[in-house]
């Protein structure tokens, strides 16, 4: 049990770790020079999105799996805002249509919020788990 525990963050450290990555394949998109949405991957849409997509790659409703990867997105904003400066992304769309500009501390909000999403998730799933044991007993 423990080492399942174990290896069960280590694949949610991999998720957070590699997912972000993965989302700057999106730039490419902008070399190519298609007609999609200029980075479409540094939204809310595409956090939510990546939520029942990483799921069904884990193959079972992990909602602590899915927290982790709608947080790595926010977490990737927050680190393209660290390391880029002023930075615009279509953060809201399909809500508000257009580029959001983030600057200065931004990215200390985005990542704070991606963090309070994971602990938050964790609180509840823990309590969801509690609760399953003790109807089992
Ligand atoms: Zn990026």
């Amino acid at each position: 049990m423990i080492v399942g525990v174990a290896s069960m963050r280590i694949r949610y450290i991999a998720t957070a770790g590699i997912f972000p990555i993965a989302l700057d394949a999106d730039h490419l998109i902008q070399f190519l020079n298609l007609e999609a949405i200029p980075r479409m991957g540094h939204s809310i849409l595409f956090g939510f999105i990546s939520i029942p997509l990483m799921m069904f790659f884990a193959g079972k409703k992990d909602y602590l799996l899915g927290a982790v990867s709608f947080s790595a997105v926010l977490a990737h904003v927050s680190f393209d805002i660290l390391l880029g400066g002023t930075t615009s992304f279509p953060f809201f769309i399909p809500i508000i249509n257009k580029m959001i500009t983030f600057q200065g501390y931004d990215w200390v909000v985005l990542l704070l919020a991606a963090i309070a999403i994971v602990g938050i998730t964790r609180i509840i799933t823990k309590n969801h788990i509690t609760e399953h044991k003790s109807q089992e007993t």
